[in-house]
């Protein structure tokens, strides 16, 4: 066994050669060294490089290295969801991308019964993205006389800023000091981007305005301090936001719970009870059932970048009893979002959109309060699967019976 061991080890060791644009020769080399005998097949290839990616490979330049093909990953339809929001106008047909059977049927279920009650109302509340570059100083007195100067410097970094961008505004620079180290939380409008790369470009061309005028000394930066919430869960973004803040409700008379969620508004708001105490003890960040399963399949379906869902999913739904119905709402602080720019343009996703009709410019806030609205179907879904002992017996013919 040992030596064994050492017989793969000095093996020599070839590597696959990076490659940055994407052609068909490029996706066929690769294939040529990942079908070996006991791994991947002609059949692997083909359903991965087929004809349409091949032929379309330049394409995806722009988005990944390494390019050896596509991964299908099936796509349902929910709605029409109708919408009445403060920038979303509509009825919509929402894609999602899943391997995860039951999801579609429930948010189907949800927007279902939301539309029917004469749809969700939503409005965002808030946006910016935020950057946050860290600075380290020889002592606190430095660092304090750093942020004297940065504070009475914005105009000028807010030039700096801009020139990086047609879209991009600078909100504020907001100064974090823990004794000899700086943060500047740098917010952004980003127009109808998600805007993360945006926000990079912006706020490295602050820290080098700042490097080139400041007169106090700074030992080092770093463009990012881990500060922002960048693709995790942070009570920053909880609450100050990240990306777009939006809220969505809607209320369910008590004769369509009944009739189309086999349940009672007085045992879904019981099961409510009993999940916000669970999400209360066991510390979650927020209150909610189960947004990521909705913006995980949205983000994918329409080339937002998916692993934002940790920090998106993040925010609060409420369920009350208004009259003898069921006021429903979110409010989500990280939506991510954008109609232009990431993988969006990329084909699938590009469609994705469009069957949405929110594809390109000015769509971004519309998007994101369509993925608010997509939230609430699913919590509604979910706590009333869960309030009528549903919950089981769906997975159990949906995933486990066909
Ligand atoms: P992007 O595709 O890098 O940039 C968006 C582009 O669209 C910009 O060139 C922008 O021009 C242009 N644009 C055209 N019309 C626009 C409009 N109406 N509104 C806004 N922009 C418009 O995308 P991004 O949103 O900045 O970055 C998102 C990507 O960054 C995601 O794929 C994400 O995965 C990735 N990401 C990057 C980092 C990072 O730190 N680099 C971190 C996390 C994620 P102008 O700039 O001239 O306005």
């Amino acid at each position: 066994m040992i030596e064994q061991r050492m017989l793969a080890h000095d093996r020599p060791f070839e590597t696959l050669r990076p490659v940055r644009d994407a052609s068909p020769q490029s996706i066929a080399k690769y294939w040529s060294r990942l079908m070996l005998p006991g791994l991947a097949t002609e059949a692997d290839r083909d359903v991965l490089a087929d004809t349409a990616t091949v032929a379309t490979a330049s394409g995806y330049s722009r988005n990944i290295e390494n390019f050896i093909g596509t991964v299908k990953v099936p796509v349902g339809i929910v709605g029409p969801l109708r919408i009445n929001g403060l920038n979303a106008v509509g009825d919509f047909h929402v894609p999602l991308a899943t391997t995860e059977a039951a999801l579609v049927a429930s948010y189907a279920r949800g927007a279902f019964v939301a539309s029917k009650a004469g749809g969700i109302g939503t409005a965002v509340l808030y946006e910016g993205v935020m950057r946050t570059p860290a600075f380290r100083f020889d002592g606190l007195m430095k660092a304090g006389l750093f942020v004297e100067w940065v504070v009475a410097n914005v105009d000028s970094l807010r030039i700096a800023a801009e020139a990086t961008t047609r879209h991009g505004k600078l909100i504020s620079v907001e100064p974090i000091i823990d004794n000899n180290v700086v943060f500047l939380i740098c917010r952004f409008t980003t127009g109808d981007a998600s805007g993360q790369n945006m926000v990079t470009i912006a706020a490295n061309a602050i820290c080098l305005a700042i490097e080139a005028a400041c007169p106090v000394p700074i030992k080092r930066w770093y463009i990012e301090g881990n500060f922002s919430g960048d693709k995790k869960a942070s009570f920053l973004g909880m609450v100050t936001g990240r990306g777009r803040k939006v809220s969505a409700s809607v209320v369910l008379p008590a004769a369509m719970v009944q009739k189309y969620l086999g349940t009672t508004v007085a045992d879904m708001l019981d099961y409510g009870q009993i999940a916000n105490l669970g999400a209360l003890l066991s510390g979650q960040m927020g209150a909610q059932a189960h947004y990521a399963n909705g913006l995980a399949a949205f983000y994918i379906a329409t080339g937002q970048d998916a692993a934002c869902v940790a920090e998106s999913a993040v925010g609060y739904t409420r369920m009350e009893a208004q009259g003898d119905g069921l006021f429903c709402s979110v409010t989500m602080p990280n939506i991510l979002v954008g109609s232009v720019g990431g993988g969006t343009g990329l084909p699938s996703q590009s469609a994705g959109l469009n069957i949405l009709g929110l594809r390109g410019e000015g769509h971004g806030a519309a998007l994101a309060e369509v993925v608010a609205a997509l939230c609430l179907c699913g919590e509604i879904s979910i706590v009333a699967a869960m309030a009528a002992g549903h919950f089981t017996r769906a997975h159990q013919n949906l995933a486990r019976s066909r």
